[in-house]
């Protein structure tokens, strides 16, 4: 039988991310993906934002993880030839009361070192951008955005050129654990392996996969909810430089305008629960985005705005509205020595990739 020392499972911004530091302190790293391509679920369907980790409670895995990510990440797309831009975010207040929200906000980013973060009043709102409409913001500097996929193919470089390999079209059907490591079993044919290590970076399967071998998901809080968010783009220019965000919501961060590295203007992600993976943009869905729009910006139109693109997030369930934090867990106390699963990374886990591997 053909034997691995380190496998992960699943070819998304996370599992490269740790592939490629493996690789690069000389580890024997073999990455699996069932798709044909690295990276086409959540890692591509995303708003490519940097974040700065404004939202999260002070020493959770998101807070810190984000926050250490967004410096790494701005470091590895300058020496690498990564495309980025530090557009920087406004938090747009659009009443009395959302005011409050930003300063809880700032000195919630402040605690968790998420950069400099100025609140702006309404004059000074106007000055910097005055094509968006809201009685106060919070300027957060360090946010920005990322080629998502430039990143990816670096990570996979890294991982190539150390040694390591990407297997494709390889779906991992089960996993039996033996004496010393874990038999891998892939849903296409019958070949199987051994792999001393196994880290479970499946994203929205990642649930399913823990249970493979043998973990009570149940139990351990590890069930995966679907949530999808649906992207509308614009089809007009708006005088506006920075990524702007309504005060965040029981939901998440809101449907907030999306800058792209080529220019073009997104809305999304919205906020929705499903029972099966599909990327679908309902263009009944308009509404909802419009909406949005008028709250912050004047002259747009409804047939501004065309169906875009769909992520899906990989959400922990339970408590569907409270905080749940990321789960990276090494399942040894459990009885699974040498098994290691990433459960629940979604926003912002593209900006906390680099900090995770
Ligand atoms: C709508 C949306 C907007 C977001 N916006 C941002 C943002 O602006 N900034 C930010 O920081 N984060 C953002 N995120 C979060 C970020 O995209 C994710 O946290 C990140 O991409 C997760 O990466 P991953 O590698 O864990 O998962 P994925 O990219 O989903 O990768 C998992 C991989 O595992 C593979 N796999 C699954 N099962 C198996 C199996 N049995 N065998 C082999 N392979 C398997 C899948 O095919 C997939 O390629 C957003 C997410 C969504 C959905």
């Amino acid at each position: 039988m053909d034997k691995a020392e380190i496998t992960i499972i699943g070819a998304g911004v996370v599992g490269l991310a740790i592939g490629a530091e493996l690789a690069r302190q000389g580890q024997q790293v073999v990455v699996l993906e069932k798709n044909l391509r690295y990276g086409q679920e959540a890692s591509s369907r995303n708003s490519e934002v940097i974040h700065a980790g404004l939202y999260y409670p002070t020493d959770s895995l998101k807070a810190r993880l984000c926050v250490r990510g967004n410096r790494l990440l701005y470091e590895l797309c300058r020496k690498n030839n990564i495309n980025f831009r530090n557009t920087e975010k406004l938090v747009v207040a659009r009443n009395h009361e959302e005011i409050n929200e930003l300063q809880r906000l700032r000195l919630l980013g402040e605690s968790n070192d998420a950069g400099r973060l100025v609140i702006l009043d309404k004059n000074d709102l106007k000055t910097i951008e005055p094509g968006i409409k809201g009685h106060a913001a919070l300027l957060s500097t360090t946010t920005g955005i990322i080629d998502s996929h430039g990143l990816m193919a670096y990570f996979i470089k890294l991982i190539e050129n150390n040694g390591g390999t990407i297997v494709y079209d390889s779906e991992v059907s089960a996993i039996d654990r033996i004496q010393g490591g874990y038999i891998l079993h892939l849903s296409k044919d019958t070949y199987n392996f051994f792999s001393r290590l196994v880290i479970n970076s499946a994203g929205l399967h990642s649930d399913h996969i823990a249970k493979m071998v043998g973990i009570d998901i149940d139990k351990c809080g590890y069930c995966l909810s679907f949530c999808k968010g649906e992207y509308f783009s614009l089809q007009k220019k708006l005088n506006v430089s920075r990524l702007i965000y309504g005060v965040p919501c029981q939901d998440g961060l809101g449907i907030h305008l999306v800058i792209n590295l080529g220019g073009g203007l997104r809305f999304g992600p919205s906020h929705f629960y499903v029972d099966k993976i599909d990327y679908i943009v309902d263009p009944a869905h308009k509404e909802e985005f419009y909406s949005m729009c008028h709250d912050y910006f004047d002259g747009i139109e409804k047939e501004d705005l065309l169906p875009d693109t769909s992520g899906i997030r990989a959400r922990l369930s339970q408590e569907k509205n409270g905080f749940r934090d990321f789960i990276i867990q090494d399942e040894s106390d459990r009885g699974f020595p040498g098994f290691i699963n990433l459960i629940g990374i979604e926003s912002p886990g593209l900006t906390a990739a680099p900090s995770i591997g």
